[in-house]
């Protein structure tokens, strides 16, 4: 042990992060065999490799991108590995800061586009402190880019893409896997996911986002360690849930987070939700919707999210609340108490998303019973297009009318002039008169005086 402590220092002492690496192991691929289209690389993840490699370091494109490029996949964005300290990296650009404390890591800024370039890590060895469980706290000892490749956690994500020579080196056998499809952890399986448990979730999350299977090996310890997250702090396993959620294909994640027994950690009331009348509906039509929109390159957000996957279980409560004699809007603040309470207590949703999340559900008795001169106050809430939104899944779902969710979700797409014009139509059709043309009603409106005028739209003089 005490030898091959002082053998690894010894290396680490000749091995400086400036130093070559060893290239022996690893398998190097031309562009006619990776086809990755260099027209598709960021500009600016190019020019952080050409000045590092201009200054005497090696650069290379890593991780996910390169995942992406290979299948042809637009990446979400460019993290760069180099050989250079953080310190050397920060002097070569102008606009460049070092984050983080324990483990440090570049910025290097484009205007809106930010290039994380890291220093390559060295392997644990065994050496990093760890807790009790084997889970890593601290992973910040620079080494080789063979030792970069084998910290990293699966195959397909240990590739480094040299945009300058536009060969990739593989030290994992990587690309085959992708090609397959195949998750496959680098190392044991077991000591990889105690050193770090939120890898179980990322295995289930890259073998549903690529339509591929995760390796028999590397599946095999999943189902006995799947307890293991409970070790993870909140932030991270809220940050890793939700790109499940929005991996592009969500029911298989959380097909296999269920098969894996992973749910219990990371969803915890989503067994109850699924047992609730309508609720695996209601799920399958969120997944289904939070999908469409990664496909279509929109936005996902985490408060809409939650709020439909806890929904059933709200609605459960709150009717039970309104059973026992509580009054409407009071059983359903009750049944979010309920409801967040025992989530949060195990999953950290931030104090700002529940707040949201509130908003969304409250709203929902309002749209059933519109009543017309508080509809505008409803449409200034930041949260009504959200809450307009949800009400499209619950019609879907069958527990509204669609015909009038439709007619929500226009209200919130139309303008102040049509806004006005919806309301006082329906407010004519609830009086049982016929609607009046927008022309008349405007006419109307102008001829009362403004003391009746505020109390029939509150908050008409919007222009
Ligand atoms: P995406 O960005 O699409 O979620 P990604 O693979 O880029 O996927 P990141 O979290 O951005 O994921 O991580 C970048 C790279 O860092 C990974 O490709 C992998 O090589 C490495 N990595 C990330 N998380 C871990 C981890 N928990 N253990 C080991 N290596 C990791
Ligand atoms: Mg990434």
């Amino acid at each position: 042990m005490i030898k091959s402590t002082i053998k690894s220092f010894v290396n680490r002492l000749f091995n400086s992060p400036a130093s070559d690496t060893k290239k022996t192991k690893a398998r190097v691929y031309h562009q006619e065999q990776h086809g990755i289209d260099r027209r598709l690389v960021s500009r600016n993840a190019i020019k952080v490799c050409e000045v590092l490699n201009q200054k005497g370091f090696q650069a290379f494109i890593v991780g996910g991108a390169v995942r992406d490029l290979i299948l042809g996949l637009e990446p979400k964005d460019f993290d760069v590995a180099t050989n250079a300290t953080p310190e050397a990296v920060r002097a070569c650009f102008r606009r460049a800061r070092i984050i983080g404390r324990r483990f440090q890591l570049v910025h290097v800024v484009f205007g809106p586009e930010i290039i994380e370039t890291s220093t390559f890590r060295a392997n644990s060895n065994g050496q990093n402190k760890t807790d009790e469980h084997g889970r890593i706290l601290n992973d910040n000892v620079f080494g080789t880019q063979e030792e970069d490749a084998a910290r990293r956690d699966f195959t397909l994500n240990a590739l480094y893409y040299d945009p300058l020579t536009e060969q990739v080196i593989d030290y994992h056998n990587g690309l085959s896997d992708l090609r397959k499809h195949l998750v496959r952890i680098i190392g044991d399986p077991e000591t990889r996911y105690r050193e770090d448990p939120v890898r179980m979730l990322r295995a289930v999350r890259f073998a549903a986002k690529l339509n591929g299977t995760i390796e028999p090996h590397t599946k095999e310890p999943i189902k006995q360690l799947a307890e293991l997250i409970s070790n993870v702090p909140d932030s991270r396993l809220f940050d890793e849930t939700l790109k499940l959620m929005t991996c592009g294909n969500a029911l298989a994640c959380l097909k296999q987070l269920r098969e894996e027994g992973l749910h219990e950690g990371t969803l915890p009331l989503l067994d109850v939700v699924l047992k609730q009348p309508g609720g695996q509906k209601f799920v399958e039509l969120t997944l289904d919707r939070t999908d469409h929109r990664v496909r279509l390159g929109k936005s996902v957000s985490p408060s809409f999210l939650y709020a439909a996957l806890l929904w059933r279980l709200v609605d459960v409560y709150w009717k039970r609340n309104i059973a026992q004699k509580e009054p409407p809007m009071q059983a359903l603040i009750h049944a979010a108490d309920q409801v967040l309470e025992d989530q949060v207590h195990k999953l950290a949703i931030q104090r700002r998303h529940t707040t949201d999340m509130r908003e969304i559900w409250f709203m929902q008795p309002r749209f059933e019973r519109p009543v017309p001169r508080q509809i505008w106050k409803m449409t200034e809430q930041p949260r009504f297009r959200a809450a307009c939104d949800f009400l499209q899944l619950r019609a879907a779902s069958g527990e509204f009318d669609s015909v009038q969710a439709q007619w929500w979700m226009d209200l919130a797409d139309t303008d102040a002039a049509g806004k006005t014009q919806m309301i006082e139509e329906l407010a004519q059709k609830q009086k049982g008169m016929p609607a009046t043309s927008a022309n008349t009603a405007r006419k109307r409106r102008k001829r009362r005086s403004p003391a009746r005028k505020k109390a029939a739209l509150p908050q008409q003089d919007i222009s």
